[in-house]
Protein backbone atom coordinates (compact mmCIF):
# COMPACT_ATOMS: atom_id res chain seq x y z
CA UNK A 1 0.00 0.00 0.00
CA UNK A 2 1.03 3.63 -0.69
CA UNK A 3 0.38 6.24 1.63
CA UNK A 4 0.81 10.41 1.14
CA UNK A 5 1.45 12.37 4.35
CA UNK A 6 -0.33 15.78 2.72
CA UNK A 7 1.06 18.03 6.03
CA UNK A 8 3.75 17.56 7.74
CA UNK A 9 6.43 19.95 9.33
CA UNK A 10 9.74 17.50 9.14
CA UNK A 11 11.70 20.92 8.99
CA UNK A 12 10.57 21.68 12.47
CA UNK A 13 13.19 22.06 15.09
CA UNK A 14 11.40 19.14 17.67
CA UNK A 15 12.58 16.73 15.07
CA UNK A 16 15.95 18.27 14.99
CA UNK A 17 18.46 16.51 12.50
CA UNK A 18 16.47 13.05 12.50
CA UNK A 19 13.98 14.98 9.95
CA UNK A 20 15.32 12.30 7.21
CA UNK A 21 15.52 9.28 9.22
CA UNK A 22 11.84 10.06 10.37
CA UNK A 23 10.84 10.20 6.43
CA UNK A 24 13.07 7.14 5.81
CA UNK A 25 11.39 4.93 8.20
CA UNK A 26 7.49 6.26 7.13
CA UNK A 27 8.63 5.32 4.03
CA UNK A 28 9.76 1.70 4.81
CA UNK A 29 5.89 1.21 6.24
CA UNK A 30 4.66 2.67 3.10
CA UNK A 31 4.08 6.62 3.32
CA UNK A 32 6.32 7.16 0.44
CA UNK A 33 5.82 10.62 -0.32
CA UNK A 34 5.48 13.52 2.04
CA UNK A 35 4.63 16.98 1.71
CA UNK A 36 6.35 19.70 3.88
CA UNK A 37 5.01 23.42 3.55
CA UNK A 38 6.09 26.59 5.10
CA UNK A 39 5.27 28.47 8.22
CA UNK A 40 7.20 31.19 7.03
CA UNK A 41 10.14 32.50 4.97
CA UNK A 42 12.95 31.25 7.70
CA UNK A 43 12.21 27.79 7.06
CA UNK A 44 12.72 28.00 3.13
CA UNK A 45 16.24 26.92 2.96
CA UNK A 46 16.10 24.27 5.60
CA UNK A 47 12.85 22.34 3.97
CA UNK A 48 14.54 22.81 0.09
CA UNK A 49 17.60 21.22 1.38
CA UNK A 50 15.15 18.13 2.82
CA UNK A 51 13.08 17.83 0.37
CA UNK A 52 16.58 17.68 -2.32
CA UNK A 53 17.92 15.13 0.21
CA UNK A 54 15.10 13.04 -0.07
CA UNK A 55 13.23 11.96 -2.87
CA UNK A 56 9.83 11.06 -1.94
CA UNK A 57 9.48 14.65 0.10
CA UNK A 58 7.89 17.55 -1.43
CA UNK A 59 7.42 21.22 -0.13
CA UNK A 60 5.34 24.28 -0.84
CA UNK A 61 6.86 27.96 0.32
CA UNK A 62 3.98 30.38 2.09
CA UNK A 63 3.63 32.42 5.22
CA UNK A 64 1.22 30.84 7.67
CA UNK A 65 -1.81 33.18 9.23
CA UNK A 66 -0.17 32.66 12.83
CA UNK A 67 3.38 33.18 11.64
CA UNK A 68 3.26 36.92 10.09
CA UNK A 69 6.33 39.27 11.17
CA UNK A 70 5.88 42.93 11.69
CA UNK A 71 7.90 42.99 8.68
CA UNK A 72 5.44 40.94 6.42
CA UNK A 73 5.48 42.74 3.57
CA UNK A 74 8.87 42.52 3.12
CA UNK A 75 8.65 38.78 4.03
CA UNK A 76 6.35 38.81 1.07
CA UNK A 77 8.45 40.26 -1.11
CA UNK A 78 11.04 37.73 -0.40
CA UNK A 79 8.53 35.20 -0.69
CA UNK A 80 7.51 36.30 -4.71
CA UNK A 81 11.32 36.41 -5.08
CA UNK A 82 11.72 32.69 -3.36
CA UNK A 83 9.00 31.33 -5.66
CA UNK A 84 10.45 32.59 -8.92
CA UNK A 85 13.59 30.88 -8.03
CA UNK A 86 12.32 27.15 -7.43
CA UNK A 87 9.10 27.50 -9.42
CA UNK A 88 10.97 24.72 -12.31
CA UNK A 89 12.05 22.74 -9.09
CA UNK A 90 9.98 19.41 -9.47
CA UNK A 91 9.66 19.20 -5.63
CA UNK A 92 8.46 22.68 -5.55
CA UNK A 93 4.29 21.98 -5.42
CA UNK A 94 2.36 24.90 -4.13
CA UNK A 95 1.87 28.05 -1.81
CA UNK A 96 1.30 27.05 1.60
CA UNK A 97 0.63 26.95 4.19
CA UNK A 98 -1.82 30.26 4.03
CA UNK A 99 -4.58 31.06 5.49
CA UNK A 100 -7.10 32.71 8.29
CA UNK A 101 -7.16 31.77 11.81
CA UNK A 102 -9.66 34.00 13.75
CA UNK A 103 -9.12 31.68 16.78
CA UNK A 104 -7.54 34.09 19.49
CA UNK A 105 -8.11 37.41 17.70
CA UNK A 106 -8.29 40.17 20.32
CA UNK A 107 -8.18 43.07 17.77
CA UNK A 108 -8.98 43.98 13.80
CA UNK A 109 -5.18 45.20 13.21
CA UNK A 110 -4.93 41.20 14.12
CA UNK A 111 -7.42 40.58 11.09
CA UNK A 112 -6.60 42.94 8.57
CA UNK A 113 -2.88 41.90 8.43
CA UNK A 114 -4.38 38.26 8.33
CA UNK A 115 -6.15 39.05 5.18
CA UNK A 116 -3.56 40.98 3.40
CA UNK A 117 -0.78 38.24 4.03
CA UNK A 118 -3.83 35.65 2.75
CA UNK A 119 -4.51 37.98 -0.34
CA UNK A 120 -1.20 38.16 -1.70
CA UNK A 121 -0.58 34.98 -1.61
CA UNK A 122 -3.61 34.23 -3.43
CA UNK A 123 -1.98 36.56 -6.31
CA UNK A 124 1.03 34.93 -6.28
CA UNK A 125 -0.51 31.41 -6.75
CA UNK A 126 -2.87 32.85 -9.32
CA UNK A 127 0.31 33.95 -11.09
CA UNK A 128 1.93 31.01 -11.30
CA UNK A 129 -0.63 28.56 -11.40
CA UNK A 130 0.04 26.68 -7.83
CA UNK A 131 -1.90 24.35 -5.80
CA UNK A 132 -2.91 25.98 -2.29
CA UNK A 133 -2.23 24.43 1.25
CA UNK A 134 -5.00 26.44 3.20
CA UNK A 135 -4.97 26.81 6.80
CA UNK A 136 -8.89 27.78 8.10
CA UNK A 137 -9.81 28.03 11.44
CA UNK A 138 -12.83 29.82 12.49
CA UNK A 139 -12.96 31.79 9.01
CA UNK A 140 -14.18 29.10 6.81
CA UNK A 141 -16.50 31.42 5.41
CA UNK A 142 -14.48 34.17 4.27
CA UNK A 143 -11.99 31.63 3.07
CA UNK A 144 -14.47 30.85 0.76
CA UNK A 145 -15.59 33.99 -0.32
CA UNK A 146 -12.14 35.20 -0.95
CA UNK A 147 -11.11 31.99 -2.99
CA UNK A 148 -14.23 32.51 -5.29
CA UNK A 149 -12.46 35.67 -6.08
CA UNK A 150 -9.96 34.43 -7.53
CA UNK A 151 -8.71 32.22 -10.35
CA UNK A 152 -7.04 29.37 -8.84
CA UNK A 153 -5.98 25.64 -9.38
CA UNK A 154 -7.36 23.88 -6.16
CA UNK A 155 -5.37 22.19 -3.50
CA UNK A 156 -6.06 21.25 0.32
CA UNK A 157 -8.00 22.15 3.03
CA UNK A 158 -6.00 21.14 5.80
CA UNK A 159 -7.19 19.40 8.76
CA UNK A 160 -10.75 20.34 7.96
CA UNK A 161 -12.98 21.90 10.74
CA UNK A 162 -15.59 23.08 9.28
CA UNK A 163 -19.05 21.83 8.49
CA UNK A 164 -20.58 19.32 6.10
CA UNK A 165 -21.82 22.07 3.97
CA UNK A 166 -18.74 24.46 3.95
CA UNK A 167 -16.80 21.38 2.83
CA UNK A 168 -19.00 20.92 0.28
CA UNK A 169 -18.35 24.57 -1.05
CA UNK A 170 -14.99 23.84 -1.20
CA UNK A 171 -15.02 20.96 -3.11
CA UNK A 172 -17.01 22.61 -5.61
CA UNK A 173 -14.08 25.20 -5.74
CA UNK A 174 -11.57 22.16 -6.85
CA UNK A 175 -10.11 21.66 -3.33
CA UNK A 176 -9.89 18.65 -1.07
CA UNK A 177 -9.84 18.22 2.51
CA UNK A 178 -7.16 16.87 4.74
CA UNK A 179 -8.05 14.94 7.79
CA UNK A 180 -5.70 13.53 10.51
CA UNK A 181 -5.30 13.45 14.04
CA UNK A 182 -8.36 14.98 15.15
CA UNK A 183 -10.54 12.31 13.78
CA UNK A 184 -8.68 9.75 15.86
CA UNK A 185 -10.30 11.44 19.13
CA UNK A 186 -14.42 10.50 19.55
CA UNK A 187 -15.24 13.86 21.17
CA UNK A 188 -14.45 15.31 17.44
CA UNK A 189 -17.78 14.81 16.43
CA UNK A 190 -18.38 16.60 13.75
CA UNK A 191 -14.70 16.05 12.30
CA UNK A 192 -15.51 12.27 12.39
CA UNK A 193 -19.11 12.96 11.01
CA UNK A 194 -17.54 14.95 7.88
CA UNK A 195 -14.65 12.63 7.51
CA UNK A 196 -17.48 9.53 7.55
CA UNK A 197 -19.90 10.98 5.19
CA UNK A 198 -17.72 13.45 3.11
CA UNK A 199 -17.34 11.73 -0.53
CA UNK A 200 -13.97 9.44 -0.63
CA UNK A 201 -12.72 11.27 -3.66
CA UNK A 202 -12.15 14.19 -2.02
CA UNK A 203 -10.20 13.35 1.09
CA UNK A 204 -6.53 13.10 1.77
CA UNK A 205 -4.79 12.16 4.89
CA UNK A 206 -2.48 14.40 6.78
CA UNK A 207 -0.17 13.84 10.09
CA UNK A 208 0.10 18.05 10.48
CA UNK A 209 3.07 16.62 12.63
CA UNK A 210 4.57 17.25 14.74
CA UNK A 211 1.09 18.95 15.83
CA UNK A 212 -2.02 17.16 15.98
CA UNK A 213 -1.05 14.37 18.15
CA UNK A 214 -3.38 11.12 17.22
CA UNK A 215 -5.43 9.85 20.37
CA UNK A 216 -2.53 7.34 21.17
CA UNK A 217 0.20 9.65 21.20
CA UNK A 218 0.97 10.51 24.78
CA UNK A 219 2.32 14.47 24.92
CA UNK A 220 3.45 14.35 28.37
CA UNK A 221 5.44 11.72 27.61
CA UNK A 222 7.09 13.68 25.06
CA UNK A 223 6.25 11.38 22.29
CA UNK A 224 6.49 12.81 18.90
CA UNK A 225 3.64 13.05 16.04
CA UNK A 226 5.37 11.79 12.94
CA UNK A 227 4.39 10.54 9.37
CA UNK A 228 4.78 7.14 10.68
CA UNK A 229 1.46 7.79 12.15
CA UNK A 230 0.12 8.22 8.80
CA UNK A 231 -1.26 3.89 8.39
CA UNK A 232 -2.71 4.36 11.73
CA UNK A 233 -4.82 7.31 11.04
CA UNK A 234 -5.82 5.73 7.68
CA UNK A 235 -7.02 2.62 9.86
CA UNK A 236 -9.02 4.91 11.99
CA UNK A 237 -10.91 6.48 8.77
CA UNK A 238 -11.43 2.77 7.14
CA UNK A 239 -12.95 2.09 10.29
CA UNK A 240 -15.42 4.91 10.74
CA UNK A 241 -16.20 4.59 6.47
CA UNK A 242 -16.62 0.71 6.89
CA UNK A 243 -14.17 0.00 4.45
CA UNK A 244 -10.83 -1.68 3.94
CA UNK A 245 -7.56 0.39 4.51
CA UNK A 246 -6.24 -0.74 0.78
CA UNK A 247 -9.15 1.73 -0.03
CA UNK A 248 -8.45 4.42 1.92
CA UNK A 249 -4.40 4.05 0.35
CA UNK A 250 -5.73 3.72 -3.10
CA UNK A 251 -8.06 6.53 -3.36
CA UNK A 252 -6.47 8.99 -1.12
CA UNK A 253 -3.08 8.79 -2.83
CA UNK A 254 -5.09 8.96 -6.16
CA UNK A 255 -6.67 12.02 -4.63
CA UNK A 256 -3.38 13.51 -3.53
CA UNK A 257 -1.37 12.92 -6.86
CA UNK A 258 -4.47 15.51 -8.28
CA UNK A 259 -2.64 17.92 -6.81
CA UNK A 260 -0.10 18.53 -8.68
CA UNK A 261 1.47 16.74 -11.93
CA UNK A 262 5.10 16.63 -9.79
CA UNK A 263 4.12 14.54 -7.29
CA UNK A 264 3.57 11.41 -10.22
CA UNK A 265 5.59 8.53 -8.75
CA UNK A 266 6.92 8.05 -11.93
CA UNK A 267 9.06 11.29 -11.83
CA UNK A 268 11.37 11.02 -9.01
ZN1 LIG B 1 0.75 23.00 9.14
Amino acid sequence: MFFIDTHCHLDDTSFGNFASNIYQKARLSGVEVVINPSRNINGFNKIKTLSNSNNGIFYSFGIHPLDISLNFRSDLDFLYKSVTDVIDDKKFIGIGEIGLDFRNIYDNTNIYVQKECFIRQLLIAEEFSLPLIIHSVKSHDIVLSFLRKRHNSGGIIHSFSGSYQQAHSFIDLGFLLGFGGAITYKRNMKVRYNASALPLDSIVLETDSPYMLPSWLNRDKGVLNSPCELISIAFTLAKLRNCSLGEIANITTKNAFNISSKLNYKSY
